[in-house]
C-alpha cells in the first residue's frame, strides 16, 4: 500500500544483528561508554541501519564517549552514532548534543539486555521512532 503523505515521517529502522553487535560491545566496555559509528541509508524520512565502524582514536569513560570529528574519513554511508549509557536514563546529554554527528544518535542504557534499552534521537533531542527487526 502506499499513501502519499504531506508530513514526512521520520523512522529507524535498525537490524536486529547489528543490534546485537552493539550490545556486545557496550557490555564489553561497560562500566565505561561504548561509542561507534552507525552506517546505512536515509530515504524519505526513513533512516535505515545495516551496518557499524569503529570510529578511529576515539577515547571513552564511564561518562563520556567521543571521537574528533575531523578524523573521520568521508563516507556517505556514516549516518550517525551509537553510544552507552552505563548509568542513567537514555536520553542525550548536553555533550551529546554538542557532539551530535549525521542524522541520528542511538543511546543504550545499561544492562543492554532488550529492545527497551536503546533509543533513537535527533540532534535537537528529539525521540524518532524506532524499529528493530
Ligand atoms: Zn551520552
Amino acid at each position: 500500500m502506499l499513501f502519499k503523505k504531506k508530513i514526512i515521517e521520520r523512522k529507524v529502522l535498525l537490524e536486529k544483528t547489528v543490534l546485537d553487535s552493539i550490545v556486545t560491545f557496550c557490555k564489553m566496555k561497560h562500566p565505561n561508554e561504548g561509542i561507534l559509528i552507525l552506517k546505512g541509508k536515509s530515504r524519505s524520512g526513513e533512516i535505515k541501519i545495516d551496518g557499524l565502524a569503529i570510529p578511529p582514536f576515539n577515547f571513552t569513560g564511564p561518562t563520556f564517549a567521543g571521537f574528533p570529528h575531523s578524523f573521520l574519513p568521508f563516507d556517505n554511508s556514516y549516518i550517525g552514532i551509537v553510544h552507552s549509557h552505563p548509568v542513567g536514563s537514555a536520553k542525550p546529554s548536553v555533550t551529546d548534543l554538542n557532539n551530535f554527528f549525521g542524522l541520528v544518535s542511538l543511546i543504550i542504557k545499561s544492562p543492554y539486555d532488550d529492545d527497551d534499552s536503546i533509543f533513537a534521537w535527533d540532534s535537537g533531542g528529539n525521540p524518532i521512532p524506532l524499529e528493530i527487526n
